[in-house]
């Protein structure tokens, strides 16, 4: 076997680019021994519920699944019905890169999107949003979704949460979290899992795993657990249901020790503000965004991004203002950051 990574040039693209952090490599290698109950009947998971609790530091139901938007899906179908609409930001993954997959799920589910500065819903574009629905006549507003951290790298505060949180109740909505990187958002704000979830009226939570640096498996986390009702029928019906559950485990088990997690986050975080600082003391080079957790957006001109891509970078523009995506990973180096500020510089 012969088979190398095809990248010339390490690379700021994605947080989704980078391999397995030692802690989730070791404890997959470790439950690789002896034979376990299949399904989820095994040890890690078990082991990983009362995690979850822990870190949560509340009573909550979680399911491993493979991915974000099985997840998302699975989530958004358990919490609504069919009739129902989710509300979300217009930048959402679930409105604009999932295939309408909560919608197929969901059986007609429907998303309906919030405009809003930043990838941020505001308290008053989601009581205005609501109060578009027409009766009977369109899809009953069901959910609130809420990415944490957002598209664009940028987080909601506890009370920010619960203002949203409160609007969705009045309406008989529950609350969904797509937490792709929950845990840069936990790092960013200074607060606790808790301070960001359950606390603030959150109903289920999508825990991302693999951006933080596990191989796979993004958890499912219902805070309210009467929603889990039927659960494992939809993950088995879906594909999502892993037969060796452990391995979707183990890989949790090693990061949530000692918040090695957060310890992560805060890390990939501060790499992304010192690209920031940097980039930003370039003249004609300016932050389209501003920078929060591991996500840095660069406006850079035509023959800007041309010439920083003929120089290797792989560049990626989610939308027009935006700009230019910057995303650390954990395994991003001093050198990686020195050769990238290099190039802006000689732009
Ligand atoms: C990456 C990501 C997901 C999950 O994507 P998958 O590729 O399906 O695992 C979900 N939400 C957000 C905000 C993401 O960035």
């Amino acid at each position: 076997m012969n088979v190398s990574s095809d990248l010339q040039h390490r690379q700021f693209t994605s947080d989704n680019i980078s391999g397995i952090v030692p802690e989730a490599m070791n404890a997959l290698i470790q439950a690789n021994s002896g034979h376990a109950l299949p399904y989820g009947s095994d040890p890690w998971v078990a082991e990983l519920n009362r995690e979850i609790q822990r870190v949560f530091d509340t009573q909550c139901s979680t399911f491993p699944v493979f991915n974000g938007t099985g997840a998302n899906a699975l989530a958004l179908a358990a919490i609504s019905r069919s009739h129902h609409s989710v509300m979300a930001h217009q930048s959402a993954h679930i409105a604009v890169d999932e295939v309408n997959a909560p919608g197929l799920m969901g059986g007609g589910l429907r998303i309906e999107t919030i405009a809003g500065e930043n990838g941020l819903i505001s308290p008053s574009a989601l009581r205005h949003r609501i109060g578009q629905a027409r009766g009977i006549h369109s899809s009953k507003p069901g959910v609130l979704s809420l990415t944490q951290a957002n598209e664009l790298g940028l987080c909601y505060r506890p009370e920010q949460i619960a203002e949203l949180s409160a609007i969705a109740r009045e309406h008989d909505m529950a609350v969904h979290m797509d937490g792709a990187r929950f845990a840069n958002a936990v790092a960013a704000l200074g607060v606790t899992p808790a301070d960001i979830t359950w606390r603030a009226g959150v109903d289920v939570l999508v825990l991302g795993g693999t951006k933080l640096g596990l191989p796979f498996g993004e958890l499912v986390i219902f805070f309210n657990e009467a929603l889990a009702r039927d659960f494992e029928w939809k993950r088995k019906q879906a594909g999502q249901l892993a037969s060796k559950m452990r391995f979707l485990a183990a890989p949790w088990l090693g990061v949530l020790k000692e918040d090695c997690w957060l310890h992560y986050a805060a890390q990939c975080n501060a790499k992304a503000q010192e690209i920031a600082v940097r980039a930003a003391a370039i003249p004609d080079i300016q932050l389209a965004v501003p920078q929060q957790t591991n996500a840095v957006f660069l406006q850079l001109n035509d023959a800007q991004q041309t010439a920083i891509s003929e120089r290797g970078w792989i560049l990626i523009n989610l939308t027009e203002e935006s700009g230019v995506r910057i995303l650390c990973s954990w395994d991003i180096t001093q050198r990686d950051i020195d050769a990238f500020i290099s190039d802006l510089e000689q732009l």
